[in-house]
């Protein structure tokens, strides 16, 4: 059997076959066109799905169903996307409607970081743990829990949300509102603007980790203390769910060793359970493909 996974972000749409064993058979990537209306872009959807299986030769019969993974707020009990922040004009979109009377098949939808905390179950980092948390860090920050076995998906599939979890006020307000959001200060978005801020000139958060990496006077504290504040959320994640395993992803995570280090140190003084101490904490291992096969895992793991 084969599913279709769709992963919806705010700049694009990767839409792909995937089959049993989690292998990628083919896949595009479409640009997300916010000058139309959503169903104009459900229908572009639909149709590169329908492309990609004729293309590889899966007929519908073979197909168990269509995932996808969108950023939240959602509603996944009722096939809807309502608020994203990054989608502005997706706002109460039915869309798992639309998919489903196109292809009918059964569609599943998930937000996008439950869908890579099941891809981490399913193939990569957390195969053999039923309780884990995954943290994405990357433009945005988002979570997936994993509580005995099961996707912890809250009342409306949006559980985990945890990128606007306050940590310190007095960072500054967070566009949500509140100040001194986890989000506000981790996201690579964030570290784009502190970063930016520091050196007096505009910097890509690459540029950022750049100059942290070549110990630049006033953004190497500072990325350090970005790394102390993951460690931070790590511990309210761990005294609040008691995982096993915490499994970082996105592009953040990427700077690899400090990050990780830092965030192990932190955890191995504050957790309050001197067990919780030695939680893993450890890199995702799919971080390519993560969404689509994310999305693909909805309908294998149901
Ligand atoms: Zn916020």
């Amino acid at each position: 059997m084969y599913a279709i996974g769709v992963d919806i972000g705010g700049t694009k749409v990767a839409i792909a076959v995937v089959d049993e064993t989690g292998k990628v058979l083919i896949e595009e990537v479409i640009p997300t066109d916010k000058t139309v209306d959503p169903p104009v872009m459900i229908e572009r959807i639909n149709k590169t799905a329908e492309e990609l299986m004729n293309k590889s030769g899966i007929e519908k019969k073979v197909v168990k169903g269509i995932g996808i993974g969108s950023p939240g707020p959602l509603d996944s009990k009722n096939g809807i996307i309502t608020y994203p922040p990054n989608l502005e004009n997706w706002r109460n979109v039915p869309i798992v409607e639309q998919v489903k009377s196109y292809f009918n098949l059964p569609v599943t939808l998930e937000n996008d970081a439950n869908a890579a905390a099941m891809a981490e179950k399913w193939l990569g980092a957390a195969k053999e743990n039923e309780d884990f948390a995954y943290i994405t860090i990357s433009t945005g920050i988002g979570a997936g829990f994993f509580a005995e076995g099961k996707l912890l998906g809250g009342s409306r599939g949006n559980a985990g949300d945890i990128g606007h979890t306050v940590i310190d006020p007095s960072y500054g307000q967070c566009p949500c509102g509140q100040y001194g959001c986890l989000e506000y200060i981790a996201s690579g978005t964030g570290i784009a603007r502190r970063g930016s801020e520091l050196a007096g000139e505009e910097l890509a958060t690459q540029q950022v980790f750049e100059r942290y990496h070549n110990g630049d006077n006033k953004i190497k504290p500072y990325i350090e203390d970005v790394f102390r504040i993951i460690g931070v959320a790590c511990v309210s994640v761990i005294n609040t769910l008691d995982p096993e395993k915490i499994v970082i992803g996105g592009g953040v995570s990427k700077v690899g060793a400090p990050l990780f280090n830092a965030v192990k140190d932190y955890v191995r003084q504050y957790a309050l359970n001197p067990d919780g101490r030695k939680t893993e904490i450890v890199q995702a291992q799919l971080d390519q493909n993560a969404g689509v096969i994310g999305a693909a895992a909805l309908c294998f793991n149901e």
